[in-house]
Parts: structure tokens; sequence; C-alpha cells
């Protein structure tokens, strides 16, 4: 278990709710791995692009991979400073006003310059962490990657130094004129839950994909 705290920088300061905030890596680190996906963004030629992508924690990196020719993955090669986001939805929180409905979350955001992982052994960790980050159990099973398929695969990491998690849980808030209403109010809980497999071939899905939890 992680407990360091990151310090807090203009970039990670949360202004709203204050409250809901989390600097612990511990907090942080539980949410990236939880989550399956992130969505990157950088700036290109002054614009900005937020790409959605797998990605695996690795330590203190959080890593992504793909084609070299992959926009992101080519761009943020060179250095860019980016900014990762990863939300988990727990719950819709339904309040007796549309004003103060919200929903129940963690996330993260993290920023950082990625740079490649060009080390072969390194680069084979990271491949085999972001098999078992989708799919807990999958890397024994799986065919690793060839030489080719390493060639054709570009890795990158970013430095978890730099990071602010938020979480928002419990009831609505409302007004305390608007407790008497009657409204319906409460949580609708909202959970990342897998359906039965749907087999490829005639052998046995294995436990790990029939149990298969986040
Ligand atoms: C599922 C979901 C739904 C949301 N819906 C709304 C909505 O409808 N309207 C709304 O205003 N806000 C919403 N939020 C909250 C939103 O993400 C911001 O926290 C909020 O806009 C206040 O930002 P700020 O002014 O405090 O921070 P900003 O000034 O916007 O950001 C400063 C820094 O604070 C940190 N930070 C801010 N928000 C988060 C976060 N969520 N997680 C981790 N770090 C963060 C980052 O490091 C960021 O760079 C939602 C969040 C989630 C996860």
């Amino acid at each position: 278990m992680n407990n360091i705290v990151l310090e807090q920088t203009d970039r990670t300061r949360i202004h709203r709710l204050p409250e809901r905030g989390n600097y612990d890596r511990a907090t942080i680190d539980a949410i990236l791995d939880e989550a399956l996906i992130c969505h990157v963004g950088f700036v290109v030629e002054g614009r900005p692009v937020v790409i959605p992508t797998i990605h695996a924690r690795v330590g203190d990196h959080l890593y992504f991979h793909g084609s070299p020719a992959a926009g992101m993955l080519r761009t943020l090669r060179g250095g860019l400073d980016a900014c990762v986001t990863v939300t988990l939805l727990d719950g819709l929180v339904l309040a007796r006003s549309a004003f103060h409905s919200s929903m129940n979350y963690r996330s993260v955001v993290v920023f950082g310059k990625a740079e490649e992982v060009s080390d072969r052994d390194e680069k084979l960790r990271v491949l085999e962490a972001l098999v078992e980050h989708v799919c807990r159990g999958r890397s024994a099973d799986a065919r690793g990657p060839s030489e080719m398929e390493l060639k054709q695969t570009l890795v990158l990491r970013v430095p978890i130094d730099e990071a602010s998690a938020k979480i928002r849980i419990g009831p609505p808030k409302d007004d305390a004129e608007d407790y008497g209403l009657p409204i319906w109010a409460g949580i609708l809980p909202l959970a990342l839950i897998p359906s039965e497999a749907i087999s490829d071939n005639t052998l046995a899905v294995p436990e790990y994909v029939s149990k298969y939890r986040r």
C-alpha cells in the first residue's frame, strides 16, 4: 500500500468542494487500478484533443500502448504535456431539485510528460501488466507478443507525481425547504457488471472470465 501524499500544485488544486479532493497515492492508485480505461488530453497545434485508451499502472507510472502510427502515441512520444483522466461512476444522485442532483464518483486527474519505454524487459512487463489490468489471470493463457508485434507496439509512461483524486459519496444534499416536497429522492447505484461470456470456440470458459469482477 502506497502511503505517499502528493503535493498540491497550481494545476492539481481543487477549487470547488475541496473537501472531496484527495492526494493520497493509495487512493489515486486504487482508482487508476479499478478503472478499465482512461482519457488522455493534450494540445496539438494549439487545439485540445482527448483520446480514450487503455492504461495500466505499474508502481509509480501510468502506461499506455498502441501502434506507433496512432496519433495520440505519436504526438505524446515527443515529450508533450498530457493530462490523463479516469472516472468511476458509482451512482446517480437524484435530489429533490434538479439543481442539487449529482453523481457519486471517484475520479483521478494526472498531469505529466510521457516518455517512451524502450527497455525490452520493461516493455514486456508493461504489456503483461496491460493484459492483467484488463483481465486478471489472462496473461498466463494469452500468447505473448512476438518480436514483430513488440516492434509494432509503442509503450509510453507518465509518472504519477502530479495528480489529484476527487470523490463524491452519499445521499443528495437538498435545500432545507425542499426536504418536505413529495418528490422521490435518493441514489441509484451504478456498477460495471459483466454479462455472460460469449465463446469463440468450444473450450471451457476460464474462471477469470466467468467470475470477472473489477
Ligand atoms: C462523473 C462526474 C460528473 C461530474 N459532473 C459535474 C457537473 O455536471 N458540473 C460540474 O461543475 N462538475 C462536475 N463534476 C466535477 C468536476 O469534475 C470538477 O471537479 C468541478 O467542475 C469542479 O472543478 P474545480 O473548479 O474544483 O477544479 P478545476 O479548476 O476545474 O480543476 C483544478 C484541478 O483540480 C483537480 N480536479 C478537478 N476536478 C477533479 C476531479 N473530478 N477528479 C480529480 N481531480 C479533479 C485537477 O487536478 C484539476 O486540474 C463531475 C465529476 C465527475 C467525476
